[in-house]
């Protein structure tokens, strides 16, 4: 076996991007679209609590988790619905490998996402943060926002957009 064939678990550290980025996940409308809410919507999905998330988005989130090194914060209103443990393995059930990158989840102090966002970040100041949202009701936060197309959810385009947000918070 060649030296450079490396299993993931003895990979080296990403140096480039350090593991102080902090990806603020929405569901809808990124790890999905309008037409797969629709057409997983009926009483076949019914026994399927994830039947909305597409697994074809949460590969897109997988990549993005993987080349930025991410820990993953749950910003959804789905966060509401399941704790977090529910949440790592409803994911997981539909392909994400970043299901253990998932730390934490905002808190409930709405109505505005930006700022629940925002007060998880003052927690931690030293992290580079993007948000993955179709919606822009950030306040503050605009400018870490990566804003996807509800009509497609997270596409692979979005990748080099959460890159630009991360960039633009390195020295
Ligand atoms: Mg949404």
């Amino acid at each position: 076996m060649s030296d450079s064939v490396l299993e993931p678990h003895v990979r080296p550290p990403n140096r480039i991007y350090p593991d102080n980025n902090i990806l603020f996940l929405d569901f809808d409308g990124v790890l999905n679209s309008d037409n797969w809410i629709w057409s997983h919507s009926g009483p076949d999905c019914r026994d399927d609590d994830f039947a909305h998330i597409d697994p074809s988005r949460v590969e897109i989130v997988n990549r993005i988790v993987d080349e930025f090194n991410c820990k993953v914060v749950i910003s959804s209103a789905w966060r509401v619905l399941f704790n977090l443990s529910d949440l790592r393995s409803g994911l997981r059930g539909k392909g994400a490998t970043f299901w253990n990158r998932i730390v934490d989840k905002t808190d409930q102090r709405g109505p505005i996402r930006g700022e629940e966002i925002a007060r998880y970040s003052e927690k931690y100041p030293d992290n580079k943060i993007v948000i993955l949202d179709d919606s822009t009701d950030m306040g503050r936060m605009m400018p870490f926002l990566v804003r996807t197309d509800a009509s497609t959810g997270i596409v692979e385009a979005d990748i080099d957009r959460v890159r630009a947000v991360l960039n633009s918070q390195r020295n």
